[in-house]
Order: structure tokens, then sequence, then C-alpha cells
């Protein structure tokens, strides 16, 4: 079945992986985040917060337990319908070289020129587009040169706006930006997650203030979940 539309539904049932099978990664987990609420997840290096969102992107299939979205099972969905649903942030940054149009729309020729620039405005970027030689035409390079990191990140969140996904997960940048940057981010971060559900995997406080529930995870299995308030 397709996917609904508007912000989707998350359900996790006793989910186990492992990319051995003998090893399992992630282990027994299990959560339930409602349409529009964010989730924050919080937890050490190696600790599997990375592997749970590839597991959502079905880039793997789960030894065990269940994942629903929007109410229908991820086995059971398209991988491009998950995918147009699914918008994904992470902190390196995948661009082509290509011109800003085509990198902003992955070469999606029905999304609107004017659209495009609203967005970049929503996101904090228009001084950055005003500067572009040759606007919307101008070619980026796939490495991403020219660009600060951080501007990479605005592009990230500009793209995934465009593509209007039901749910959005972040892989937070966990290296310092300077403070204008940081606060561009963070409100663009408010912008993409208004009206969608959310999952952030949490390098900053800020974020962590930002997220409804609370999910720690040590060694694969969950250490606390909650609404925040109550951790
Ligand atoms: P970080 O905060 O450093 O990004 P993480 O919590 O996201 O860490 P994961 O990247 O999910 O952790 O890794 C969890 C475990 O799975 C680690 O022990 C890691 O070595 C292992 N792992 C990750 N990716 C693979 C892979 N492709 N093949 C085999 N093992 C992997």
């Amino acid at each position: 079945p397709d996917l609904p539309a508007g912000a989707l539904e998350l359900e996790i049932n006793d989910l186990t992986f492992g990319y051995n099978p003998d090893e399992p990664v992630l282990q027994g987990i299990s959560l339930q985040l409602a349409e529009g609420r964010v989730l924050g997840v919080l937890g050490r290096t190696g600790s599997g917060k990375t592997t749970l969102a590839r597991l959502l992107l079905r880039l793997y299939e789960p030894q065990q337990g269940e994942i629903l979205l929007g109410g229908v099972p991820l086995r059971q969905t398209r991988l491009s319908d998950l995918r147009q649903h699914i918008g994904m942030v992470t902190q390196d940054v995948q661009l082509f070289h290509a011109t800003v149009r085509d990198n902003l729309t992955y070469f999606n020729r029905a999304i609107a020129d004017k659209r495009i620039i609203k967005v970049l405005s929503q996101i904090g970027l228009v001084n950055w587009y005003k500067n572009l030689p040759e606007g919307l035409d101008t070619i980026l390079g796939s490495d991403g040169e020219g660009l600060s990191a951080g501007e990479a990140q605005l592009l990230a969140f500009t793209r995934v706006f465009l593509s209007d996904p039901g749910l959005i997960i972040m892989d937070e940048a966990s290296s310092r930006l300077d403070p204008a940057t940081e606060q561009l981010i963070e409100r663009a971060v408010d912008t993409l997650l208004s009206n969608r559900t959310g999952i952030i995997i949490a390098h900053r406080l800020g974020t962590i203030q930002r997220a409804d529930d609370i999910l720690i995870i040590e060694n694969g299995r969950i250490l606390e979940y909650g609404p925040r308030a109550r951790l």
C-alpha cells in the first residue's frame, strides 16, 4: 500500500538487528511516535543510532520485529514511495556537479524556481542565493567546493524541505559551527520540523530541548525512553 500524505506516525515493535546476525547491534527496540512529534535519539558512539536510521530507510532488513510507518509495515512499502516520504539529513551532504537547481530538486523539473527561492529564503540562504553569479543556474562542484560547512547543511535542509516528506531523520553535525550559522541552522531545523514527524540524532543541547520524546540507546538497547519532560 501507498504511504499516506502528511506527517507520518512511526511504530517500532521489538526490533532486533545486527549486520552480522550473530552480533546484534540493536536489540528489542520498541517505540511509538505520533504524527508531528519529534524524537531525540542520544547515545554514545557505536550505540546503534545510525543503524536505526538505516533500518527506517530500509537499507537493511531487521532480523526480528517490525517497523510501521503511517500504519504500513515497512516491508510492504515500495522503496521509491518510502524514500519519497522520508527525508534524511546527514552530516556529510552529497552534492552533484550540477546546477544549484538540480542539486536542490534532484533534477525534478516539476518544482518551480519560485518555490525553490522561497524555501531558500525560509531556510536562511537568501543572501547566499543573491550572491550566486548565475542564480539557480550556477554550477556547484561535487565536493561542495566553495561552500562552508554551514551552507552545505542548509542546502541539505532546503533539499529535504522541497521534497516535502512526512518523516524527517536528521543526523546532526557534531562539529562546531560559528554562532551565526548555528543560529541559522537552529531556525532551519524548526522550519523543517513544523508539521512533520522528526527523529533527530542529537549532539546539541538545543536540539534535545526541541524533542518531545527522548530515546537513549546504550549498547543497542533502550536505556531510557519517554516524554522529555519526564526524563
Ligand atoms: P556514532 O555516534 O559514532 O555515529 P552510532 O550510535 O550511530 O555511532 P552505529 O553507526 O549505528 O552507531 O554503529 C553501531 C555498531 O554497528 C558499531 O559497533 C559499528 O561498528 C557497527 N556497524 C556500523 N555500520 C556497520 C556496517 N556497515 N557493517 C558492520 N558493522 C557496522
